[in-house]
């Protein structure tokens, strides 16, 4: 195949980046690669690309050598191809699209541990929104700050959902679930036969956000490499500054930084053992970061659009996760969300069966 021009690519790269508004330090890493690899000798430049060293290259980065050497190789680059699909499109239209594709969320609490409403409010109100089903993740046993559920009462809730289930609208139903705490050791807080029982699993991690990349890692992938997990709840933690929105458990208007660890690594196990990442759509949280979700994206990951709510009005925060998908290009088929509760389990189920 004859090679297109790299610099050429890397420049539109860089252009269409800036017309949506990108930030500048993302657009600069196109620009500057381009003019590294412009002003390099043509025989350096395919030595190079041939011995996978372009990105020992002041100005050349993991990404942009990928996008050189797809280019070099005749293929318009991925992520060019990618960005250019979104480019022309409406991103309003496209966010509207995700969010009527979704039929339920995975991520929800009641006041059984930090949320503010009963299980049955929650359910009425996303039966208002038009969902299929609701997965009920209440907080697990160590999280005691947000009076997460002690196995006893994990089963309490287990049989007043079932209840609650035989009385409420056909073409609905609230799907069991948690949002397991990460433990230090990458091992999930509750019972594995419990764990084993819930249709939906989302780990998180709540403590220790401050560790170093490392250890972080080993945590995740000890927890992404668990059957019993499903969706790896907001992947860095991070809090972000919002209007003064917010519930009691999130408010304070705290910010922290995302934490640290190998994404590449993180991406890759969710790949290898068919595990979706949240996007979390609590305005305070926002999490991936959208750089992070372009990689993840890039990488062919499933998704989950989650409101992570603590309150009934809270269920209608999808449209945040919405928009920053579809500023991503989160293709709608790759998320979890969007498929039948049929499907959702089958999927689920698939991870125990391992
Ligand atoms: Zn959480
Ligand atoms: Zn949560």
């Amino acid at each position: 195949m004859a090679s297109r021009d790299p610099v050429a690519d890397l420049r539109r790269i860089a252009f269409l980046l800036e017309r949506a508004n990108e930030a500048t330090y993302r657009v600069k890493a196109f620009r500057s690669a381009a003019a590294t690899i412009a002003a390099l000798p043509p025989a350096e430049l395919a030595t190079r690309t041939e011995e996978g060293t372009l990105a020992k290259l002041s100005g050349v980065g993991d990404v942009t050598a990928r996008c050189i050497t797809e280019s070099l190789a005749g293929e318009e680059p991925v992520y060019l191809r990618r960005i250019s699909a979104t480019a022309g499109t409406d991103l309003s239209e496209a966010a509207a699209t995700l969010r009527e594709a979704l039929r339920g969320d995975c991520h929800s609490h009641s006041d059984w541990s930090d949320g503010g409403s009963p299980i049955e409010e929650m359910a009425l109100a996303a039966v208002e929104l038009g969902h299929e089903y609701l997965v009920l993740t209440d907080h697990s046993p160590r999280l005691t700050v947000a009076h997460g559920l002690s196995a006893a009462r994990l089963r309490k809730q287990l049989d007043h959902v079932a209840a609650l289930n035989a009385a409420l609208p056909d073409g609905f139903r609230i799907l069991t679930g948690i949002e397991v705490d990460i433990l230090a050791d990458g091992s999930l807080d509750q019972e594995d036969e419990l764990l084993e029982r819930l249709d939906v699993v989302v780990g998180s991690v709540h403590s220790g956000l401050r560790d170093d990349s490392a250890k972080m890692t080993r945590r995740m992938l000890a927890a992404i490499a668990n059957p019993h997990l499903d969706i790896l709840g907001h992947l860095t933690g991070r809090k972000v500054a919002t209007k003064g929105e917010g519930d009691k458990a999130h408010r304070g208007g705290r910010t922290r930084p995302p934490s640290d660890f190998d994404l590449e690594k993180v991406l890759a196990a969710c790949l290898d053992h068919d595990k979706a990442i949240e996007i979390n759509s609590r305005p305070d949280r926002l999490d991936p970061p959208k750089r992070m979700l372009t990689v993840a994206v890039e990488a062919g990951c499933l998704f989950s659009i989650d409101t992570d709510a603590h309150a009934p009005g809270q269920l209608d925060w999808q449209h945040f996760g919405c928009e920053r998908a579809a500023l991503c290009g989160v293709p709608v088929d790759r998320v979890v969300n969007t498929w039948s509760a049929e499907r959702l389990l089958t999927w689920t189920a698939g991870h125990s069966g391992e």
